[in-house]
């Protein structure tokens, strides 16, 4: 799918973060990624791991990823539906068949990034 480019586009980040803060190296970073968000982990992974031999600014970074688990509400009752498993979702409300809004699961965003 689309990994490769996202991981090119995380270490074009990393290199504005590393030369921002004058950083030495990029130690750790975060990761946070929506069960619905359409990014496979493993790929994005492997994607990353892929670039540390091009890339000097993530050549010993550690990459952790979370997983968010879908949250989706109904418009009419507010009520909130969590799904851990994707499959589980559906997307009507059980009390009034509405349908209803993810509010989270769908984003891929860097939540946090460690250098020296
Ligand atoms: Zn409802």
């Amino acid at each position: 799918m689309h990994e490769g480019a996202i991981a090119e586009s995380i270490v074009d980040i990393l290199k504005q973060v590393k030369e921002e803060n004058k950083l030495n190296r990029i130690v750790k970073v975060r990761l946070k990624i929506g069960k619905m968000s359409g990014v496979m982990v493993d790929a994005l992974l492997f994607a990353l791991e892929a670039l540390r031999t091009e890339e000097d600014v993530v050549e010993s970074t550690e990459f952790e990823v979370t997983e968010t688990d879908v949250k989706a509400r109904c418009n009419l009752c507010n009520r909130v539906y969590e799904y851990t498993d994707i499959s589980d979702i559906v997307m009507l409300c059980e009390q009034c068949g509405m349908p209803l809004d993810i509010i989270e699961g769908k984003e891929m965003k860097i939540i946090d990034v460690e250098g020296e």
